[in-house]
């Protein structure tokens, strides 16, 4: 992209033309690609799973599952390997950019977490889903000292928003917006009753959220139209004009304030947390402003210090108690001197057990660890965002490779990946390209392809 002479937003309408067509593009490589180190690079070329365009690989995988296509599960995995490739080092890389970009790169932040961040005698929005334009919007017509005056009106004393799953990281992340829980936690907001509205954009939206608002007044406001509810309201965000939309939004929230019942129970619970970690980030605090790296990390790790880094992500699952092999995983780990990185619904897991506090290093952390997290004044556990985010982690792991020491390749590094509690679809596509990328990887609870002893086997032993 040329620079020269023109304007910033000149620059960026170029940049964001260069960005979608990543998506698009239908043959040579992803551009973002040449951010892994080298040897990654010739490990995929090689193996032939260079993604060609986010999109395309996506498509053909589609094909070859259609009746009759493609019959050979290794070939299938491959194709799943350059799709998975396409995700991590493409979409979600570049969404991250696009987002730093466009609302700020995220700092440290101090935050709250769990269902007593809900405010009684305020007006409850709950922003709930993936996609942060439409939470920044809100975020911003929340504040706009008219709706506050038009909430103060109905007898509220003023407008609490707070956020739920991936949402509820972006929002946290860039302005502190406190979270009212994760995925496993959205039925029991609204059963607090003290929930005015929520609103709902893509994934991770249980089916059963319109129906358990009926018990109450809980409004449920679908606003994407990719994924609209029955019994929801929709109002649909448009871009193009995104204040109006937000503000129709949080006007509809206080006008639903006086239709609350009597039977309000908000829990007491919620934790302090320091979230805002973003690669960017991490690298100033370990090397400081004028020599930002990695290096005080890869030096710790050969002096012992510190055995290595984890990445413990993902979503709840039902199958095991609330937030359960989450918090065993990470107190684990950081226990035995590993530091861990996290994002989704682990990291709001983490928040809640009190692990995203630098004193929580002295409480849980080996001597090791929590001496480096002392003299950095970091917590042991590092909240690097939402689920997209997780491309955070990949650029964190090749600047590892890059500041040397440890090797060559990601696989090189004494990394690991987790997702203690998997359950949505994009899980696996993230746990692949942790894979593709040489990272330990490893999924609880359950495993898809445990129904077929030659796949599983393929895929653990040979792949
Ligand atoms: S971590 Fe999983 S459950 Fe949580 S928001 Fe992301 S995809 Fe949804």
């Amino acid at each position: 992209v040329e620079i020269g002479e023109r304007s910033n937003n000149e620059i960026a309408i170029d940049v964001g033309k260069m960005c979608l067509g990543e998506y698009g593009r239908q043959e040579g490589e992803l551009l973002f690609l040449r951010r892994a180190p080298l040897k990654r690079q010739e490990v995929w070329r090689r193996e032939g799973v260079a993604p060609r365009g986010v999109d395309r690989e996506i498509v053909e995988i589609m094909h070859r599952t259609h009746i009759g296509v493609d019959q050979d599960y290794k070939s299938l995995l491959r194709q799943g390997v350059r799709a998975a490739i396409g995700d991590g080092w493409g979409g979600s890389m570049i969404a991250t950019e696009l987002q730093d970009i466009l609302f700020g790169t995220p700092t440290p932040i101090l935050g709250r977490a769990n269902l007593g961040v809900l405010e009684k005698d305020q007006v409850n929005i709950i922003i709930h889903g993936h996609e942060p334009l439409l939470s920044e919007m809100i975020v911003a017509a929340a504040q706009d000292p008219e709706m506050v005056e038009l909430a103060k009106s109905k007898g509220a004393s003023g407008i609490n928003l707070s956020g739920m799953c991936c949402t509820a990281n972006e929002i946290l992340m860039r302005h502190g917006v406190p979270i009212a829980g994760n995925f496993l936690q959205q039925e029991l907001a609204i059963t607090t009753g003290a929930v005015d509205a929520m609103v709902v954009d893509v994934q991770c939206i249980f089916q059963s959220v319109a129906t358990v608002a009926e018990c109450y007044h809980t409004k449920i406001i679908t606003t994407s139209p990719k994924a609209k509810i029955p019994g929801a309201m929709h109002i649909e965000f448009d871009e193009h004009n995104a204040m109006a939309s937000a503000r129709a939004i949080v006007k509809t929230a206080i006008d639903n304030f006086p239709n609350r019942g009597s039977n309000i129970e908000i829990p007491e619970e919620q934790t302090y947390q320091i979230a805002g970690f973003s690669h960017e980030t991490i690298n100033y605090l370990l090397g400081g402003v004028y020599r930002a790296s990695y290096r005080p990390l890869n030096d710790n790790i050969i002096n012992g210090r510190i055995r290595g880094v984890a990445g413990v992500v993902g979503c709840n699952n039902a199958r095991v108690q609330h937030n359960y092999g989450h918090i065993e995983m990470v107190k684990e780990l950081i226990k035995n001197d590993v530091a861990v990185v996290t994002t989704g619904c682990n990291a709001i897991a983490c928040a809640e057990a009190g692990l995203l506090l630098p004193e929580a290093a002295a409480k849980y952390a080996g001597e090791g660890l929590a001496s480096v997290c002392e003299t950095v004044g970091i917590p042991p556990v590092l909240h690097m965002g939402s689920c997209v985010d997780n491309s955070r982690i990949l650029m964190a792991a090749a600047a590892m490779v890059k500041d040397g020491g440890l090797g060559d390749d990601i696989s090189d590094l004494p990394v690991a990946g987790a997702a203690p509690e998997w359950m949505s679809e994009k899980a696996i596509s993230i746990g692949q390209y942790f894979v593709a990328s040489g990272v330990y990887t490893v999924f609880g609870v359950n495993w898809p392809t445990l129904g077929s002893d030659e796949v599983t086997d393929y895929l653990f032993k040979d792949f």
